[in-house]
């Protein structure tokens, strides 16, 4: 199982655990950005979110970063 990156961007996120962990993503460092895929946990589904990261990763192959 990849590893869960810890976050503190938003407290509110649908995707954050009670660890503080993000249970989607398994790498998490946007630099200087927010992250693209906060989501307040009210105003989401998982299929949501789940469509924005294939999305996301169909957006940046073949950009050279593995
Ligand atoms: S989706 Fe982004 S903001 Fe939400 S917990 Fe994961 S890394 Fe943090």
């Amino acid at each position: 199982m990849a590893s869960m990156p810890r976050c503190n961007k938003h407290t509110d996120c649908f995707a954050l655990s009670d660890e503080s962990r993000c249970v989607c993503l398994a790498e998490n460092d946007f630099g200087k950005k927010d992250c693209p895929f906060y989501k307040p946990g009210d105003e989401t589904t998982r299929e949501q979110i789940e469509a924005d990261i294939k999305l996301y990763g169909l957006t940046h192959a073949g950009s050279g970063k593995e």
